[in-house]
Formats: C-alpha cells, sequence, structure tokens
C-alpha cells in the first residue's frame, strides 16, 4: 500500500486569479478548484489549460461553503465540469443531486458530507447510505474536538477505505486524519490554508510530514500537550527522521485531557511520545511502568511504546545537565533555582545527584520549601538575596514570549558567575543579556530544548540524529515563529 494522494485546495476572488493560483499548485496530484470562492464562476476558464487533474467544487452556504446562488445554477455548473471533462465534481449528499451521479454512474463523483458540529453518532450508517449511491468516491468530513473524536473515522477507514473514500476530521484534534491519511482508509488528503477547518499548508504537509512518503505502516510518534501551536518539537523530530530515513513520522497531539491521549495513542498504535504542559504529571500515572528516573522526579517528559506496553521516561534531567556540566565544576557551588513548576522538579532532582548546594526559590514559598525538602535543597525568597548564589537558573516562564521585556532578577541583583535560563523562545532572554552584561557566563534554553529531544530520539530509535539537525530545525522553526509575530529574534 503506498501514500496516499495529495489535494491542494485553491480558492480565489475571480475566476482569472483561480486559475493563476491553479498553475501555481506543483508537487501535487489533484486540485480542488473551489468555484464557490469566485465571483465569477467560470467551469470552462476555470478547466482549461489545468495541468493537473481538478475535483470542481462549488460549496453553498448551507454545507460551509460560499456559493449563494440558486440551487439549479450550482447543479449547471457541476454538470458543466463533468461534460468539459474535470476528472471529478464534489457533490454534496445532502443536495440530493441524484441525476449528477445517475448521469457518470458514480464514477467521477466525491460525494460529500460535513458535520459542523461533531461527529455523528450514525457515522457508518451516513458511510453506508452514502456508497450505496454508487458514488466513486465518499467524502466524510466531521468535526474534532478531542483527539478521540478522530477515532471512529480510524474505524471507518478499515471498513470502508479500500473502496475510496476520504475521511477527514476537521479542527486541530484531526490533523492525524490529513497527514496519516492512508492510516485513516483515505485515498487523498486535502491541503490548503482554510486554517479554520484545520487544513494543512501544502508546504506543511510536504516539507515538515514528509506526506508523500508515509503509508499505513509508518511508525507514529507526537508530542501531547496543550496548547501545542508554537512547539518547536515537530521541526526538530521530522528532520531527524528524514535525515537519518526513518519511516517515522510526529505530529502534535493537542489532547483535551490525560485520557483522550491515552486513549487516542493506543488506538493507533502511537510508537512514542514527548510529552509536555500540562500533562507530564498526569500521564506518569498512566504509564504502565515509569523508569527509575521518571520516578524519582515524578513526572514524565516521553513515552515509549514497547510490545504494547508504555513506559514513561524523562530526558529532561540530563538533558539540562549536560551543558552546565560543561561549563561549571559543580562541587560545592551555590546553585539557586527559580520556580517550583514541571521544570524546576526535573532540574532540583537532576541537580540533587551533584555535588552543588540547591536552594529553590519560588513566589510561593510553601512550593519552594516542598520541592527543596525533595532533594535535601533549602528554601529562599524569590528573587534570590545577591551575593547568596554562584549559579542562577530560571525555571520561571518569566522573560518568555510574548513577554520578553520581563526579568525574574533585575540586572544590579546579577552578581553571581553563572546564568542559565530554561526559556528558549527568544534564544536570548533579557535575564541572559544582563547577566553577560554584568560579566556572568550564561547558558540559554536552546542547548537543554535539543538535548532532551535528541535524548527521546534515540531512545525510540537506538539512532543518534546526526549532530546540528535538530537544533538547525529547532532554530528555523523559532525564527517562522517571530516572523509570524513580527518580532526580531
Ligand atoms: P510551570 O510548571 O508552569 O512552572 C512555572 C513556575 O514559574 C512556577 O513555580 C510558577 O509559580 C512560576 N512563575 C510563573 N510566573 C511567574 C511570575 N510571574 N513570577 C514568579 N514566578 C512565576 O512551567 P515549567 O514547565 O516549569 O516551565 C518554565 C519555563 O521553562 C518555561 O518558560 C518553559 O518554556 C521553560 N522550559 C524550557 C525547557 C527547555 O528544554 N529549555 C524545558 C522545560 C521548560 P506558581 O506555581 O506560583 O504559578
Amino acid at each position: 500500500m503506498g501514500p496516499a494522494l495529495l489535494c491542494v485546495t485553491v480558492t480565489a476572488p475571480t475566476t482569472a486569479e483561480l486559475r493563476r493560483k491553479r498553475d501555481e499548485v506543483v508537487d501535487a496530484d489533484l486540485v480542488e478548484l473551489r468555484l464557490d470562492s469566485v465571483g465569477d464562476p467560470d467551469v470552462a476558464g476555470a478547466l482549461s489549460g489545468r495541468r493537473l487533474p481538478a475535483i470542481v467544487t462549488c460549496r453553498p452556504a448551507w454545507e460551509g461553503g460560499q456559493f449563494r446562488g440558486s440551487e439549479d445554477e450550482r447543479r449547471s455548473l457541476l454538470r458543466e465540469a463533468l461534460t468539459r471533462g474535470a476528472e471529478y465534481v464534489d457533490v454534496e449528499w445532502k443536495a440530493n443531486f441524484t441525476e449528477i451521479i445517475a448521469e457518470d454512474r458514480g464514477r467521477r463523483v466525491v460525494l460529500s458530507m460535513h458535520d459542523f458540529d461533531g461527529v455523528p453518532a450514525d457515522l457508518v450508517e451516513q458511510a453506508r447510505a452514502m456508497r450505496s449511491t454508487g458514488a466513486g468516491i465518499i467524502k466524510l468530513a466531521v468535526t474534532t474536538r478531542r483527539l478521540s473524536d478522530c477515532l471512529p473515522l480510524l474505524d471507518l477507514g478499515v471498513q470502508i477505505g479500500r473502496d475510496g473514500a476520504v475521511l477527514i476530521g476537521m479542527g486541530e484534534c484531526g490533523l492525524a486524519t490529513r497527514v496519516l491519511a492512508k492510516r485513516f482508509g483515505s485515498c487523498w488528503t486535502y491541503a490548503g490554508t482554510e486554517r479554520q477547518v484545520g487544513q494543512v499548508t501544502p508546504g506543511e504537509l510536504r516539507g515538515l510530514y514528509r506526506f508523500s512518503s508515509l503509508t499505513a505502516k509508518t511508525d507514529v510518534y507526537g508530542v501531547v500537550g496543550s496548547p501545542l501551536t508554537h512547539s518547536a518539537s515537530p521541526a526538530m523530530h521530522n528532520a531527524a527522521f528524514a535525515s537519518v530515513g526513518l519511516d517515522a513520522v510526529y505530529l502534535p497531539f493537542p489532547a483535551a485531557d490525560a485520557d483522550d491521549f491515552v486513549t487516542f495513542g493506543r488506538a493507533l498504535g502511537v510508537r512514542g511520545a514527548s510529552v509536555t504542559i500540562p500533562f507530564k504529571v498526569a500521564l506518569s500515572d498512566r504509564v504502565d511502568e515509569a523508569d527509575a528516573v521518571a520516578r524519582r522526579i515524578g513526572a514524565i517528559n516521553t513515552i515509549r511504546e514497547i510490545e504494547g506496553r508504555w513506559i514513561g521516561g524523562n530526558t529532561d534531567a540530563a538533558a539540562f545537565l549536560r551543558p552546565l556540566r560543561n561549563r561549571v565544576p559543580l562541587a560545592g557551588m551555590r546553585v539557586a533555582v527559580l520556580g517550583a513548576g514541571g521544570s524546576a522538579r526535573a532540574i532540583v532532582a537532576a541537580l540533587g545527584g551533584t555535588d552543588a548546594r540547591v536552594s529553590v526559590h519560588a513566589r510561593d514559598r510553601a512550593r519552594a520549601e516542598e520541592l527543596a525538602m525533595t532533594a535535601g535543597a533549602s528554601a529562599g525568597p524569590l528573587p534570590p538575596e545577591a551575593g547568596s548564589w554562584d549559579v542562577l537558573v530560571n525555571c520561571t516562564p518569566v522573560g518568555m514570549f510574548p513577554n520578553i521585556d520581563a526579568t525574574p532578577v533585575e540586572a544590579v541583583a546579577l552578581t553571581g558567575r553563572y546564568v542559565y535560563d530554561l526559556i528558549y523562545n527568544p534564544t536570548t532572554t533579557r535575564l541572559l543579556r544582563e547577566a553577560a552584561a554584568a560579566g556572568c557566563q550564561t547558558i540559554g534554553g536552546l542547548e537543554m530544548l535539543v538535548g532532551q529531544a535528541a535524548e527521546q530520539f534515540e531512545w525510540w530509535t537506538g539512532v543518534k540524529p546526526p549532530a546540528g539537525v535538530m537544533r538547525e530545525a529547532a532554530l528555523k522553526r523559532l525564527a517562522e515563529f517571530m516572523r509570524h509575530e513580527n518580532h526580531v529574534v
């Protein structure tokens, strides 16, 4: 079973613009020409001179499209498209244009249904009824609000996938149905810029996810968290998979809650996952086994599937320590950790295994004391007193995008020798800039970010990612993010 096809959806305000955009589509198998988006729908104009097979769609407003003319007008546009040799026309099931299906014995018809409310309980019955019309392809697009809303589509794909179906989960939780089209039993997927329904751009599908090489057998990995829109992990891991030629793909899994991911991940057969905020603790209780490091920290950042069992691990601690050890002789050093949240837990546990003298500083003194107790550390005020530390580690989000002008410790109090900021967005925070100006050696969060990802990758695959691949991918992703937000890195 090879990869699924890629269909690029093209919309434009005029037919001339539609043609221009149609001809800009390269490296796709099909184009969907959305006649409903143009103000002057002209079937001949849209189809003539095309270089790729086309699906002609004229979606009415009542099915989420923009066509406001009559049903008779729509029917004639679609009929004309068939007469003029369109490879497919998209006909809404609810439109009841049975004569169009009958005319062509269904061969060139994509019979579609869109549910903008959710996943209908009678999805299978609807699919069977649609199939019984004789349409060549049936397309069912439903709205997902949780990852596990994709599972009825996965089941449906197993039942009907071989016979020409496109099954789509709309919304960000449905991404897997688009990227893993073959696994979900779809013969093609749609790419485009309709973000509101969760569409992915052709560039992302082909570049980031290597869509054209994915099959039903491709190993699936991902990052589970919420929100994940700005995560650099898909960029890092997919770049690493590509660089070592593994048949694997890595997706964002924006779970509604921990159980949502467990249900989804088990059913899909996810081989491994990075775990991030807010699931590091909740998922540590749901794996079959947590390794010694994860147990000591009380949180996981990685899941690995081995023969159906989920093993939890934590690569944050080692990835934090490595850049520090490379620069700082830790024995006897006074290390002040700012914050008492998820990352501080891993960092305090990591430092607990060294000869450093650790203190925890949080705005909630009780939390600082509680965390300090777990590793024989002391607790202190936030910010720590000047002269009380040699190494300062920022484990709070203070200074992170978009609040890049904030800092957890004022410049005058930067009296120690080393400042390590876990924040990687921006790569150089105000804290690090002021620390460097005060004569401290500085370490940014990017090294740890890349280090924890590289260690996850090696644990899952047994292969070390080639040097620089993940770092470059992360930097590119962060630069894209900054460009998008109109900020300069
Ligand atoms: P978290 O679990 O939410 O913990 C954040 C901690 O910071 C909590 O103790 C919180 O205190 C404190 N805090 C939040 N806002 C504060 C403020 N305005 N002033 C003082 N304290 C404040 O988050 P996390 O997972 O530990 O992440 C913290 C930072 O580290 C984030 O910027 C994250 O991106 C970064 N990080 C980087 C890496 C890497 O690989 N480089 C890895 C993990 C995390 P309360 O409990 O009182 O709210």
